[in-house]
C-alpha cells in the first residue's frame, strides 16, 4: 500500500515548548538528512503536549510556530508529509484500541514516566502514563518501517514493537514492525543547568535549554550561565565534568571537530573561552534557521494551507490502517 518503493519513516516532536538545540541535533538534523531516501511523515505532536500543563493560548499559538520551526530547519514540504497530530483524529482512535491491549506492567517500566513524575509529583495524569501507547499509534498508523529516535525514546519504540507482536499474535499481520534509526548525529544534549539530566523543551527553567528561536543575546546569556564543573581545563569527561563535556558535545556537533581537536584548541584557556566561542557558533548556526522562521511567520496563510493539505495527505494513509484495525478487533463497520 506504499506510494513507492521507499521505506516509510515517522517521527515527531512534542509542541510543549519551542524546539531546542537538543531536538535540532538529536532529531531534526537527522530528519532532513533522510528526506530524500525515505517516504517521511514528520508530525507536530500537539496531543502529546497535553500530558504536561499547557496554557491554551500559548499552546495554540505554538502550534503554527512549531510547524514553521520544522520548515525553517530545512524540512521540505515537497518531500515530506508535515502535519499536526490533532488534525488526524485516527491517532487518538488507534491509541484507544492499543491501550486496550497494552499491559499495565509494560507502562510501569517506562523510565521517562518515572523521570517526569519525579520532577513534578503534582502532574500525575493518565495521559502521561499512556503517552507511549499514543506514540505507538502515531508510528503504526503510517506502517512506518523506521523511526528515528534519540536515546530517550528507545524504550518507547520497544513498546511499540511489543504492541505489534501482541496485536499480531491475536489478530494476524496488521502493521509494519518499526525499527529504530540511530542517526549519525545522535548525540544526547544535556540541560545547561543540570548536565546530568537531558535538555528538554518543557523544562520549567528556560535557562536549562537553548531554543532555536531564542534571540542571539538570550542564547549568549544562557550559554554563559551554563553550569560547569570543578577545575578550569577544557577536557571531555562525562562523569567528572558533565557540564563542560555537554558544551563540548554541542561544539563538536556544530563545528565537526573531534573532542581531541577541541581540547587542543582550548589548551591553556578556561571554561569561559569555550563558552564565548560556543555562543558565537550556536548563533551563527541558527542565523539562517531564525531568518527563515521569521519570514515564514509573516505568511500565516501559506502555513495554514500547507497544514491543511499535508494533514489531509496523512489522514488518507492513517484511515486505511484504522479501518483495518477496527475490522480485526470486531467493531461493526462505520456507515460510509
Ligand atoms: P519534552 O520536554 O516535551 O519531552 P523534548 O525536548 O524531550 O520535549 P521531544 O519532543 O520529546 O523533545 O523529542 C523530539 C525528538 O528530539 C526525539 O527524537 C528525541 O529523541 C529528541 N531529543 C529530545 N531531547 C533531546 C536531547 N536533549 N538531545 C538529543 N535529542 C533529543
Ligand atoms: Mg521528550
Amino acid at each position: 500500500m506504499k506510494k513507492n518503493d521507499k521505506k516509510t519513516i515517522l517521527s515527531a516532536s512534542t509542541s510543549s515548548g519551542d524546539l531546542t538545540i537538543g531536538n535540532y541535533i538529536g532529531a531534526i538534523n537527522n530528519w532532513t538528512a533522510l528526506q530524500d531516501q525515505y517516504n517521511c511523515y514528520y508530525m507536530v505532536a500537539d496531543l502529546h503536549a497535553l500530558t504536561t500543563p499547557q496554557e491554551p493560548k500559548a499552546l495554540r499559538e505554538r502550534g503554527l510556530s512549531f510547524y514553521a520551526q520544522y520548515l525553517a530547519c530545512g524540512l521540505d514540504p515537497e518531500k515530506n508529509t508535515l502535519f499536526m497530530q490533532s488534525h488526524v483524529p485516527e491517532h487518538a482512535e488507534l491509541a484507544w484500541i492499543l491501550n486496550c491491549f497494552c499491559p499495565m506492567g509494560a507502562l510501569n517500566r517506562m523510565t521517562q514516566f518515572k523521570e517526569k513524575t519525579a520532577k513534578s509529583e503534582k502532574n500525575l495524569n493518565a495521559g502521561l502514563f499512556t503517552y507511549p501507547v499514543l506514540m505507538a499509534a502515531d508510528i503504526l498508523l503510517y506502517q512506518a518501517d523506521v523511526v528515528p529516535v534519540g536515546e530517550d525514546q528507545k524504550q518507547h519504540l520497544e513498546l511499540a514493537r511489543d504492541l505489534v507482536d501482541i496485536f499480531h499474535h491475536r489478530f494476524g499481520e496488521t502493521f509494519s514492525t518499526p525499527d529504530p534509526y540511530i542517526g549519525k548525529m545522535g548525540a544526547r544534549i544535556m540541560s545547561l543547568q543540570d548536565p546530568t539530566s537531558k535538555m528538554s523543551k518543557s523544562d520549567e527553567n528556560p535557562k536549562s535549554f537553548l531554543s532555536i528561536i531564542d534571540p542571539p543575546k538570550t542564547l549568549e546569556k544562557k550559554i554563559k550561565s551554563a553550569v560547569t564543573d570543578l577545575g578550569t581545563e577544557v577536557s571531555f569527561d562525562q562523569s567528572e565534568k558533565p557540564g563542560i563535556s555537554n558544551l563540548m558535545t554541542i561544539y563538536s556537533v556544530l563545528s565537526g571537530k573531534t573532542y581531541q581537536q577541541i581540547e587542543t584548541d582550548f589548551e591553556g584557556k578556561m571554561y569561559g573561552h569555550l563558552k564565548i566561542e560556543l555562543a558565537a557558533l550556536v548563533i551563527e548556526t541558527l542565523k539562517p534557521v531564525q531568518d527563515k522562521y521569521h519570514d515564514l511567520m509573516k505568511n500565516k496563510d501559506y502555513l495554514d494551507g500547507l497544514l491543511r493539505d499535508h494533514s489531509e495527505k496523512a489522514r488518507a494513509t492513517a484511515k486505511q490502517t484504522l479501518i483495518k484495525v477496527y475490522d480485526k478487533v470486531g467493531l461493526y463497520p462505520r456507515p460510509l
